[in-house]
């Protein structure tokens, strides 16, 4: 099992795609785990994004990420780092395939609707940005026999 962020970006909130976008993540088998609304300051974004700072494109990713609320989540499950990253899809969404989130909704590469850990390393770094321990909700899925083998 594997735990990964995810985080609803501020146009995803704003285009009232938030109920669409975690229906897939659910509809996959993922599990949610931690789930939280909050607006995403300065500080915070510098903290997330720390990795992109420098670029000469952060200013305008930073204005973008705290425009509006967020909702971050935990998401678990088998493989579960690639196999979100695979959901959510190239970062433009002028060239995500189709079938993946930023494929069939977004037509940006800075307003691409979600952001998901792109290893295990920033899996378990942004996770501790936006959760303590405390805040995840561990659970066992009544519906897990209907979803994968035993051995699986
Ligand atoms: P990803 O979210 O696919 O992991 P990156 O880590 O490369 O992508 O970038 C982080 C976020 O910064 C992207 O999701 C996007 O919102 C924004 N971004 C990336 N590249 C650009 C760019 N060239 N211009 C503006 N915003 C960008
Ligand atoms: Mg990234």
């Amino acid at each position: 099992m594997e735990r990964t962020l995810v985080l609803l970006k501020p146009d995803c909130v704003q285009r009232r795609l938030m109920g669409g976008v975690i229906s897939r993540f659910e509809d996959k088998g993922l599990n949610i785990i931690g789930m939280k609304m909050l607006r995403v300051t300065p500080e915070l974004a510098k903290r997330h994004y720390a990795e992109h700072v420098q670029k000469n494109w952060y200013p305008g990713l930073e204005a973008f990420i705290t425009s509006a609320p967020i909702v971050a989540m935990a998401v678990e499950g088998p493989e579960a780092i690639r196999v979100v990253r695979e959901m959510v899809g190239a970062t433009n969404g002028l060239k995500a395939t189709a079938g993946t989130i930023r494929g069939d909704f977004s037509s940006s590469r800075q307003m691409n609707l979600v952001h998901a850990s792109d290893g295990p390393e920033s899996a378990e770094r942004e996770l501790a940005i936006f959760f303590d321990e405390n805040d995840i909700c561990e659970y066992t899925p009544m519906m897990t026999p209907a979803l994968r083998a035993d051995d699986e």
